[in-house]
């Protein structure tokens, strides 16, 4: 793919920061949704198929999320590939679009009439820096990124990459040429 998706927050915030990766629940509707091409790409390193759970798409797949093992972990549940001594991700050159898009997040609006690009506030980085002039241009190289015809094709293929819409993330884009009609929704 031409169009690549750059990463603004340093390595050494996200490693010394505790909300990537781990979750409150079980079955948090979080957890990081593969398209069928990454979850294919992660079986092909070895990673076991049964960690995938299939989604109403019909293509993409979410991962099984596991309990963590440090009894002062700020949450019970993590991502199996999440690496809870170095807080490092164990996939990240193949990790799926939705965590490489974070703190972005794709999800319907609140009357889900729109597919819509938001900053998740949660993300203590993105709250920061929201306002500043090199946070604005790196959400302008997310919305070109995502708005590029392959990406595109992959998010309306893997629908369920779509998230439900949450009080936490600052919408910055429409994204008016996915139709929420036509997922099935
Ligand atoms: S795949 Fe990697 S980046 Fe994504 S949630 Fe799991 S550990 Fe985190």
């Amino acid at each position: 793919m031409k169009n690549r998706l750059h990463q603004i927050i340093p390595n050494e915030v996200c490693f010394s920061c505790d909300v990537c990766c781990r979750f409150l629940d079980a079955d948090s509707p979080l957890a990081p949704v593969f398209t069928a091409v990454e979850r294919e790409r992660v079986i092909s390193h070895g990673v076991d198929a049964a960690l995938f759970r299939p989604q109403v798409d019909g293509k993409s797949a979410r991962i099984v999320l596991e309990a963590s093992r440090v009894a002062s972990a700020p949450t019970g549940y993590i991502c199996p590939f999440f690496d809870e001594e170095t807080s490092h991700c164990t996939i990240y050159p193949i990790r799926p679009l939705d965590c490489q898009l974070y703190p972005f997040a794709l999800m319907f609006n609140e009357d889900r009439s729109q597919v819509v690009l938001g900053v998740d506030r949660l993300c203590p980085f993105g709250e920061a820096q929201l306002e500043t002039e090199a946070f604005q241009r790196h959400i302008r190289h997310v919305i070109a990124y995502v708005e590029s015809e392959a990406v595109l094709a992959q998010i309306a293929e893997n629908w369920s990459l779509i998230g439900d819409y949450q009080d936490t993330v600052k919408i910055v884009h429409l994204l008016d040429k996915l139709e929420p009609c036509t997922f099935g929704r």
